[in-house]
């Protein structure tokens, strides 16, 4: 075709555009930004739920436009209209706001570069296809689906590409005339990508995760605009990030098979390239095989992030183990420094990992029990509250009753450089300080006991009746109980009980684990001293007498 003839078959396919290809390129200009800011973006499709790898792609946007004072904006890409939920929408930008991963610019948030919905978008593009018409990079395709699926089956049993190109692309070349008849019987179309590439020539690509990629040149006549004339991904996606200037394209590595194209069409369609940052999924061992598979959200409960909210994970721990795996550097990092916080890191592209990152639940669980040892008992009790108020209110009214001795028991051994990691999720508290609270240490008594071992409730009664001094220091409270010890027979350390075993009845610890035992129901519990400080010698004898009646 000639470009008079191009330009006629352009105004033949899209009579009533509005507005060309340079109108748009006008009225979104380059953002001023100085030149190492980012410009990210979150593209979610709301085809289902979000999970955990979509959280951690968002968050990736996020820390990297962060960290460069760039920007992050949020585009809705529905292209495929057919697979859209209900409410799928509403769940992305609900999830973004309940996990404070929040986007500068985007769709439901304000930016100048909008729509940010690509179904709002569909004249933008179809502007664009004009302009690839004209060009002769585009060219509308009317082989039918019986046509094309019986080019699919042969291309699959001589075991070649598949797709519409070289000679399968009967549509390349049809003369002005030929369309013209085609429209005029209201035969229905396609536009494809007139790929100018060579499937021999090879690609060096550069991502910014994964380093240097090869691949063939995309050669096939990829559709562009669908019947119904909307866009396919692949366009969109493209216009978007240009118009939007976007500087880095960062997402989940499914799809790095689809750079070929990408690639081909920002330089059809003449756009500065975009940086791509392809993330390795979230991956997990299979309990049942053993093998290593993506996290699944039928599979594993934190696939979904409904687990993080109900489960009591405050948001931020959730980020720094987003940002533990985003960064191989950064939990060390992280544990290292007591007074940081996630932006006082600098992230890179470099310390991706290039391979599955691994769902790794104790790190999880580590990194969870680090954020709540730096909080303040206070701290703590607040936002144990607020989820309590959501999820378990009678637990919420408990510790309202009890609010100031649970901040007292929940401050316990905060100070000081290493200080307590026994919690890991806010619904922890309500079971690992049960003890701190009369009614519940009473209904549970002393379940949490793995023994059947009697202590000695007489020596107990003595001590406390007796000896107990809760004015005291830690220090002059323990030199008391070994004191105690050695009057009645106990060795004053385990060490001396070690070495003269014969000798003593026990060693002073023994003593103190009787009295952990009776007030606390359990062997193991913060700091004896100032549980019993908390609870005063009534509460005290209170619980010894209910350990007795047991
Ligand atoms: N809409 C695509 C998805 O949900 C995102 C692709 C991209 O980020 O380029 O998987």
């Amino acid at each position: 075709m000639t470009e008079e003839e191009r330009k006629e078959l352009a105004d033949l396919l899209f009579p009533n555009l509005e507005h060309d290809r340079d109108y748009y390129e006008k009225l979104y200009p380059e953002r001023e930004l100085d030149d190492n800011c980012m410009v990210t973006r979150y593209g979610p499709s709301p085809t289902g739920s979000v999970h955990l790898g979509n959280l951690f792609s968002a968050f990736c946007d996020m820390i990297y436009a962060r960290q460069s004072r760039g920007v992050f904006y949020l585009r809705i890409e529905d292209t495929d209209q057919k697979r859209m939920i209900d409410g799928g929408i509403e769940n992305i930008t609900g999830v973004l706001h309940g996990f404070n991963i929040l986007p500068n610019e985007g769709y439901s948030f304000s930016g100048e570069y909008g729509p940010y919905k690509q179904s709002d978008r569909t004249e933008i593009y179809q502007a664009y296809v004009k302009d690839l018409i004209i060009k002769g990079l585009a060219y509308p395709c009317f082989m039918s689906e019986d046509e094309q699926n019986a080019i699919k089956e042969e291309q699959a049993i001589n075991k070649v590409k598949i797709g519409i190109y070289g000679h399968y692309a009967v549509d390349r070349d049809l003369s002005i005339d030929e369309v013209r008849e085609k429209l005029d019987n209201g035969e229905e179309y396609v536009i494809r990508l007139k790929s100018p590439g060579n499937s021999k020539n090879t690609i060096e690509f550069v991502d910014c995760i994964k380093g240097k990629i090869k691949f063939p040149e995309h050669d096939v006549d990829t559709v562009l605009l669908k019947k119904d004339k909307t866009p396919t991904y692949h366009l969109a996606h493209a216009i978007d990030d240009h118009l939007m200037h976007t500087t880095h394209v960062i997402r989940g590595d499914e799809w790095v098979s689809s750079l070929p194209l990408h690639y081909q069409l920002f330089q059809i369609l003449d756009f500065k390239p975009v940086k791509y940052a392809h993330i390795a999924p979230i991956t997990i061992k299979d309990q049942e095989t053993g093998t290593i598979r993506k996290l699944s959200k039928r599979k594993d409960p934190w696939a979904g992030v409904k687990f993080y909210e109900e489960g009591g994970i405050p948001i931020d721990a959730l980020h720094l183990y987003l940002a533990t795996i985003a960064n191989t550097n950064f939990e060390e990092w992280y544990l290292k420094n007591q007074d940081k916080k996630i932006e006082d890191f600098t992230f890179t592209f470099e310390k991706m990992a290039i391979g599955g990152t691994s769902f790794d639940e104790a790190k999880f669980n580590n990194i969870c029990k680090t954020y709540f040892s730096r909080k303040t008992g206070e701290e703590v009790y607040f936002e144990t509250l607020e989820f309590a108020k959501k999820y378990d209110q009678e637990y919420a009214s408990i510790l309202e009753e009890n609010k100031l001795d649970m901040i007292k028991f929940l401050s316990i051994e905060k100070d000081g450089a290493r200080p307590r990691k026994d919690i890991a999720k806010y619904s922890d508290v309500k079971e690992e300080f049960s003890y701190a609270i009369d009614s519940m240490f009473k209904k549970e008594k002393y379940s949490k006991l793995d023994t059947e071992k009697v202590y000695d409730i007489d020596l107990v009664l003595d001590y406390v009746n007796n000896y107990l001094n809760l004015d005291v220091s830690n220090e002059e409270w323990f030199n008391g109980v070994r004191d105690f010890a050695s009057d009645n027979g106990y060795a004053t350390s385990p060490k001396e009980y070690k070495n003269n075993s014969e000798l003593y009845k026990g060693h002073v610890g023994d003593i103190c684990e009787a009295i952990r035992v009776m007030i606390t129901g359990r062997k193991q519990s913060p700091d004896l001293f100032s549980i019993m400080k908390i609870l005063g010698k009534a509460r005290i004898l209170e619980r010894i007498e209910l350990y007795s009646n047991k």
